[in-house]
């Protein structure tokens, strides 16, 4: 049986936690791949770190000696004897190039990209190398060999078929140790400059192994005892979702859960490799399995909410014809890279709403314009416009295809507790029911969709 297992920041973020991720290794009973994130809120600290590095302060050198002390502490504390001097001599190096970077920005004042990309990967660098010290008899291999990344519009992207290739060159099965390596980080397939997969992005280098390798599960070590029915941190008395499928996951994730990066679900759920979402504080609870197998499909199985969301809208007659301008305003965005979450019904009749990422929604704009300018001038349509400060309410269920008006259900709830709906999904998805509602009012979305799916 091989398996695949990633552990998250917080798994990896103190000695106490490390203690735990040794311990779980070294239980099991087959050799196995073990993926690390950076520990627990380095990440978020180096790039804030190169920020102001860039803005010409010298702050880095106090935050270095934080982030020099937190990885010696853990080295001392857990790696072996015979193991400190080489590993310390390997984050050592890793730590001064990492302070060079900073104090260079901090003289050019200028952040470039291929610098932060560089920067962010010191963490992941540094946690796999010291992971693999701490865990008896494993061995480390480097992120930055066999995940490669191609350019898409501004955004790197997997280059699956060469990332799948250096995956089982690299590793080569059967496994005859444990083998430990970063998460996250990649190189440009081209350039070899250092890239990454987009933040969180460590759950998608382990699929991307686990698929590669034909892995018989993925376990996804995090910090909760599975996924829940909605975020914890909102919703207080979510529950654990003892097992989901591949879509609803997908789905849930796509829509802003985030237990795992949404990216991940595909490349394991191809190979019907299934996954664990499990706790590494409390490595005895069943966690979540998700699968192609699920009994008990019940009516929702879980909600989540997607924030930083924005609305493009047309109106006019033209909109009757939904084909139509359906598939122009799909290709008219997938030609400039842009991701449509969902195709929505305003409240308002005849008009036609695309909802996606905000950063996105200028260029949205100016390309539907672009491509509808015919209609504009003909007044077939007569506007189209963006909305900001939106945010998606997902709720997600392989059985909602059986449940019959559950969006209006949910929308007389949502206006009953006075949340402005601004659209609902037009049922693209037969799994997910969304609600496009202004960015505050969300939390209290979130509760009311909640509390109507699990009474
Ligand atoms: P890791 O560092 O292990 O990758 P993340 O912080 O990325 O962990 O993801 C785990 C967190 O996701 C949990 O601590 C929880 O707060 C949050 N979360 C959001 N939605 C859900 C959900 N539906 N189920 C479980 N956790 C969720
Ligand atoms: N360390 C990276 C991040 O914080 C990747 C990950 O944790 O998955 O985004
Ligand atoms: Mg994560």
């Amino acid at each position: 049986m091989l398996k695949v297992l990633k552990f998250g920041g917080t798994s990896v973020g103190t000695i106490d936690s490390l203690r735990n991720v040794k311990a779980i290794v070294e239980g099991l009973d087959a050799p196995a791949i073990v993926v690390v994130s950076a520990l627990g809120g380095l990440t978020d600290k180096l790039i804030a770190t190169a920020n102001s590095s860039a803005e010409g302060s010298e702050h880095y050198r106090e935050e270095m000696v934080n982030i020099r002390k937190r990885h010696h502490d853990i080295i001392n504390e857990l790696v072996p004897d015979d193991k400190k001097g080489s590993v310390t001599e390997k984050v050592d190096s890793l730590l001064n190039l990492l302070e060079e970077r900073y104090q260079g920005l901090s003289l050019i004042k200028t952040l470039p990209v291929k610098t932060l990309d560089e920067i962010v990967s010191f963490g992941e660098r540094m946690s796999s190398v010291i992971v693999a010290a701490i865990i008896a008899g494993a061995e480390h291999r480097n992120s930055l060999d066999f995940v490669k990344t191609e350019k898409w519009f501004n955004r790197n992207i997997a280059d699956r078929p060469l990332t799948e290739r250096l995956i089982k060159e690299t590793f080569r099965l059967p496994l005859t140790n444990h083998i430990v390596t970063g998460g996250f980080i990649s190189t440009d397939r081209d350039t070899g400059e250092i890239t990454n997969l987009g933040r969180g992005g460590s759950d998608y280098t382990a699929a991307l192994i686990a698929a590669a390798l034909d892995a018989d599960l993925l376990e996804i070590w995090t910090d909760v005892d599975g996924f829940l029915t909605a975020d914890p941190r909102i919703i207080k008395d979510a529950r654990i979702i003892p097992e989901m499928s591949f879509v609803e996951s997908m789905e849930l994730c796509s829509f802003g859960a985030k237990v795992i990066y949404p990216p991940t679900i595909y490349p394991v759920f191809h190979k019907n490799i299934p996954i664990k979402i499990l706790n590494t504080f409390n490595p005895t609870a069943p966690g979540t399995h998700i699968s192609d197998n699920v009994v008990g499909k019940g009516r929702v199985r879980g909600v989540s909410s997607l924030n930083n969301t924005a609305m493009v809208t047309m109106s006019g007659p033209l909109t009757a014809n939904v084909a139509e301008i359906n598939s122009r305003a799909y290709n008219a965005m997938a030609r400039n890279g842009i991701s449509v979450f969902m195709v929505a019904q305003p409240s308002e009749e005849s008009s036609f709403s695309i909802a996606m990422p905000s950063g996105d929604s200028e260029k949205a704009l100016e390309q539907l314009v672009l491509e509808f300018s015919p209609e504009l001038q003909t007044g077939e349509l007569r506007s189209i416009d963006k909305t900001d400060n939106l945010s998606v309410v997902a709720l997600v269920g392989e059985g909602i295809k059986n449940v019959r008006n559950l969006g209006n259900e949910i929308v007389a709830a949502l206006k009953s507790a006075g949340i402005d709906v601004k659209a609902i999904s037009a049922g693209a998805s037969e799994t997910t029911v969304a609600a496009v509602v202004p960015s505050d009012s969300v939390k209290d979305a979130l509760r009311v969709s909640h509390s109507v799916c699990f009474k």
